[in-house]
């Protein structure tokens, strides 16, 4: 993983130092413009669904080239996570949403992910260049096993059962 060697503002090699409340070593600019305090990459997934049906993509791109996955992806600087959901949703199918509320999320060492559903509300369903296929699935044709992700799979399993039972 990249990570700042240098302070954006003089450019002076960050140094370790012990950070005496947080009891651990950061790497920090001597002049005391900067620490350097990593942290977890956002990323939203959203399952947009029509009544019994919600959409998947097949990715383009590693890693999990060929396998499905539930619309979402990185935020980007500025944007809120509700924002990030719903542009993605659009970029990568075409669709317009109506966000629900998060009811899930997940959190890695690098990442994390907050999930929504959204009901379609129109658009037209089309695949991105980021994408091999784009495609509403019924919940008794969803590709369980093909998944790129995992935490999309088992979220995806746990809103189905919200809905039918
Ligand atoms: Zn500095």
């Amino acid at each position: 993983m990249k990570h700042y060697t240098h302070c954006p503002y003089c450019g002076n090699l960050l140094v370790d130092k012990w950070i005496e409340f947080e009891e651990m070593s950061r790497p920090v600019c001597e002049e005391g413009h900067f620490i350097y305090y990593p942290s977890l990459v956002a990323t939203a997934a959203v399952i947009a669904y029509n009544g019994n049906s919600v959409v998947l993509e097949r990715r383009a791109i590693e890693p999990g080239y060929g396998k499905w996955n539930l619309l979402g992806g990185y935020l980007t600087p500025g944007e809120t996570v509700e924002e990030g959901a719903m542009r993605e949703v659009f970029e990568e199918s075409g669709l317009h949403v109506l966000l629900g509320k998060p009811f899930k999320t997940w959190s890695g060492t690098r990442s994390m992910c907050v999930y929504y559903d959204a009901r379609i509300s129109g658009g037209e369903l089309t695949c991105s260049n980021e994408s091999l296929e784009v495609k509403l699935f019924e919940f008794d044709q969803i590709p369980w096993g093909e998944f790129a992700f995992k935490h999309h799979e088992e979220a995806l399993k746990d809103w189905i059962v919200t809905r039918t039972t």
